[in-house]
């Protein structure tokens, strides 16, 4: 555990890395100077999702320069939504503001965050995205899909530009920090509390250096658990295409009992194999849905840690949030 201060930061702010090399020293140099021109005690929470390159020796050297960074090292890499939240539950702020490494979000950001915060007096404020169109058409269009699917499955309230470039304040911290849930989806859940909130817009930039860690494996692992976290609606679809082809087979029975009452023969077996295979599926598509679903409790019920913190740089000593 992260050794307990006198005094908690006035800013913690949060930043999942995972074979970040390339990009870690362009960050720190952009980020630091917004940090200490806000003029208070801030902590930066550098999150090594168990990196195969250098990122961790290399924050460690960065850190020997400044103080108020520490490094956070999982054991493994556990992916984004995990890094991020072991990220919260070790950051000690009153306020938290979490970021990707790569400078995609623009630190400069954060002040203007912090600011409407303390004027508007609400607990989050979003980085909205006006702008997408350095990001790769793939990225736009499954980004596209991913947003239109939750704002059906989920509510109306997710953003469809908001990613995980937010600012919280330490009551929602403390929420999201308490909840059992095994792989929380931060950009779902977060608006879902239904805390005060504002936005702030800002254009998503190029990633500065290195390639994107977000294969399309690990963005369909996240719309699963986006899906199976926030709602049961796949599983109604089950129940409606199992009724679906039930009525389909029931049809064909009749005809075909009709056409043999008429002394038709049938002549083949297209009938037959269509209804076999319109079963098939449907059952397969139901038992996977089955599956997501039971998987995900059978994780729950085995409430194993989502991550292993290897090293904090905070536990050796309280030198990391120094005010400036
Ligand atoms: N990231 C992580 N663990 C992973 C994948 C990504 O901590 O398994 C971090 C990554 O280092 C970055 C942030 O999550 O700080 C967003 O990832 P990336 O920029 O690669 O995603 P994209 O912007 O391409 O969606
Ligand atoms: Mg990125």
């Amino acid at each position: 555990m992260p050794q307990p201060l006198a005094s908690p930061p006035a800013l913690s702010v949060v930043t999942p890395m995972y074979n970040e090399r390339e990009a870690v020293d362009h960050f720190v140099a952009r980020l630091r100077p917004v940090l200490d021109g806000l003029g208070l005690a801030y902590e930066v929470v550098a999150v090594d999702d168990g990196s195969r390159d250098a990122t961790v020796a290399r924050l460690l050297q960065l850190r020997a320069d400044w103080p108020q960074l520490r490094v956070v090292s999982l054991r493994r890499n556990v992916g984004h939504q995990a890094a991020l939240g072991a990220g919260l539950r070790s950051a000690r702020g009153d306020y938290v503001v979490s970021i990707d490494a790569d400078l995609q979000d623009p630190p400069e950001t954060i002040g203007d965050m912090l600011a409407a915060a303390r004027e508007q007096g609400v607990d989050v404020v979003y980085g909205v995205r006006t702008d997408r169109s350095t990001d790769t058409i793939f990225k736009r269009r499954t980004a596209g899909i991913y947003y239109w699917l939750m704002r059906r499955l989920v509510g109306p309230w997710v953003s469809d530009q908001a990613g995980d470039f937010r600012l919280m304040s330490r009551a929602v911290v403390d929420v999201l920090n308490g909840l059992p849930e095994q792989r929380p989806v931060y950009r779902l859940v977060v608006p879902s509390l239904g805390f005060s909130s504002a936005e702030v817009a800002y254009v998503r930039a190029e990633r500065v250096a290195g390639e994107t860690k977000y294969p399309l494996s690990k963005m369909i692992r996240l719309t699963l658990d986006s899906v199976t976290s926030f709602s049961a609606t796949p599983l109604r679809i089950a129940t409606w295409l199992g009724l679906l082809s039930f009525f389909i087979c029931l049809a064909l029975v009749i005809s075909g009992l009709v056409a043999w009452g008429f002394g038709a023969v049938v002549p083949g077996w297209t009938s037959l194999y269509v209804a076999v295979l319109l079963l098939g599926g449907i059952q397969l598509i139901c038992l996977g849905l089955l599956g997501e679903y039971i998987g995900r409790i059978y994780a729950a019920v085995q409430n194993r840690p989502q991550y292993l913190i290897g090293m904090d740089t905070a536990d050796e000593g309280t030198g990391s949030v120094e005010p400036i």
